[in-house]
């Protein structure tokens, strides 16, 4: 099946699915709770906003300059920058690292770049074993699945639907107890924490001036994976650039606010290089892999660039009307929800995912959340306006908007008697893309003209 039509099947399929709808309403719910109470640290959350988008558009505008200030400052202190285009680029740089290091096995934390590099594929392609120890990516990964929602991972699974996971892949008797269930993934991950010979993470921001990238978490995992290895590679995309590390001091509690509700992460690291002589903790090595995969096609589109301002927060996931009755898996890409469908045709190809843009109900309610004011909504309609002007829309789109708009443009057309052949053509012209759900249009008997001049006389 080509992929909109699959996005069709599985999106019907999940939108009547009652037992997701309600784990879905359940945790957002809980997600809506946490938001409200901790949006009441800001004494002007519109400020934080404006100012946070601000930041974010200067640095997009003149990423060139902020990455190599980046580059320059990891450099010296004692780091090493990868650059790399694209998926195979960096998987393979990344290769030769492993390589080199004799690597029977990596601990990962949390990052999203690595799931759109596919990297845990690669590595077990090549008999290396990829252990992810974030829980919401240790559950999905033990699952067989990819992650549903950029924060919450397993948003999609019940305590039910986790115990028995955990019961029929680890052998342990079955239990409902989350605090068991939480220690049997830690006593398993500690020790993978020290046979692995890496540690791979993302980057929530990464900071030009002091040469560091910063790691958001409410784990811990992150800093057990970056620190018990020898070599930490951190693999993050070119956009996460913020000036200076006193930007965090708006970042940090804006991106906690907006994903989970917190006032601040519980966990906040800024790795500036490998360990110092005389340090006793930290990293023999470390990498940092900047991915473009795509990115600069955004940055060449002055309208669109907005788009990688955004921090991964996932509000606008939670917020939408349509995330929240497909699901994230859906989507079929790495970044679902709003974002993922505004960057998704310009990360992976317009004509494989430009149905995502058509996914919306235009509500807005997805730009009025973002803490980086991306416009995310009209952003869809651009893409839209992108794919028909790439000539991607199917011709019997083009062949009705054609007919549309001879019609519409024709008050003689238009003031035709004959509502009823008007119904017909119109319900054979938006036959399929209308939708089965949706009531027939229904031209109304007179048209406004008519009722005017028989009211005027
Ligand atoms: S687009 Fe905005 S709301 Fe959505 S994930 Fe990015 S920063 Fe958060």
């Amino acid at each position: 099946m080509k992929n909109a039509d699959s996005f069709l099947t599985d999106a019907d399929s999940k939108t009547f699915d009652s037992e997701h709808r309600r784990k879905i309403n359940f945790n957002i719910g809980r997600y809506n709770d946490a938001v409200a109470k901790g949006s009441t640290q800001f004494e002007n959350h519109e400020l934080g906003r404006q100012r946070a988008s601000y930041l974010k558009t200067q640095v997009i505008e003149n990423l060139d300059k902020y990455l190599i200030e980046f580059e320059a400052n990891f450099t010296r202190n004692g780091g090493k920058v990868i650059w790399a285009r694209d998926a195979n680029e960096a998987l393979s740089e990344i290769h030769k690292i492993l390589k080199e290091k004799k690597t029977r096995s990596v601990v990962k934390s949390k990052t999203m770049t690595t799931e759109e590099i596919h990297f845990n594929e690669y590595l077990e392609k090549n008999g290396i074993e990829s252990i992810e120890t974030d829980l919401g990516e240790y559950i999905v990964q033990l699952a067989g699945q990819k992650p549903y929602h950029i924060v919450t991972p397993a948003m999609h699974m019940s305590r039910q639907d986790i115990s028995e996971l955990f019961e029929k892949k680890l052998g342990i008797p079955y239990t409902d107890d989350p605090q068991e269930l939480t220690l049997t993934a830690r006593r398993i991950l500690r020790e993978k924490y020290l046979e692995a010979e890496v540690g791979v993470s993302g980057a929530n921001f990464i900071i030009a001036d002091v040469g560091g990238i910063a790691v958001t978490e409410n784990e811990g995992n992150a800093r057990l994976c970056t620190t018990f290895p020898k070599t930490h590679i951190v693999i993050v995309g070119i956009e996460k650039l913020i000036p200076s590390m006193t930007d965090l001091g708006l970042f940090w509690p804006m991106l906690a606010q907006s994903g989970t509700g917190q006032q601040v992460t519980v966990y906040n690291t800024i790795f500036t290089g490998p360990a110092k002589q005389g340090e006793s903790d930290g990293p023999e090595e470390m990498y940092v892999v900047l991915i473009d995969n795509g990115r600069t096609n955004i940055i060449e589109d002055p309208e669109k660039r907005q788009s990688l301002n955004c921090i991964r927060c996932g509000a606008c996931l939670n917020v939408c009307p349509v995330y929240r009755n497909i699901g994230g898996h859906t989507y079929g890409s790495t970044y679902s929800g709003p974002i993922g469908s505004v960057i998704t045709p310009h990360l992976e190809g317009m004509e494989k995912f430009k149905h995502l843009s058509y996914a919306s109900t235009l509500c807005g309610a997805c730009t009025s959340v973002c803490p980086v004011k991306i416009d995310l909504h009209n952003l869809l309609l651009l893409n839209r306006n992108q794919s028909v002007k790439e000539g991607l829309a199917t011709k019997s789109e083009t062949f009705g908007f054609k007919l549309w708009a001879k019609a519409m443009k024709n008050r003689t057309l238009l003031n035709l008697p004959g509502a009823a052949l008007k119904n017909f053509m119109v319900g054979f012209i938006f036959k399929n893309s209308w939708g089965k759900r949706r009531e027939d249009v229904h031209i109304a008997p007179k048209s406004f003209q008519q009722l005017w001049k028989e009211r005027r006389k």
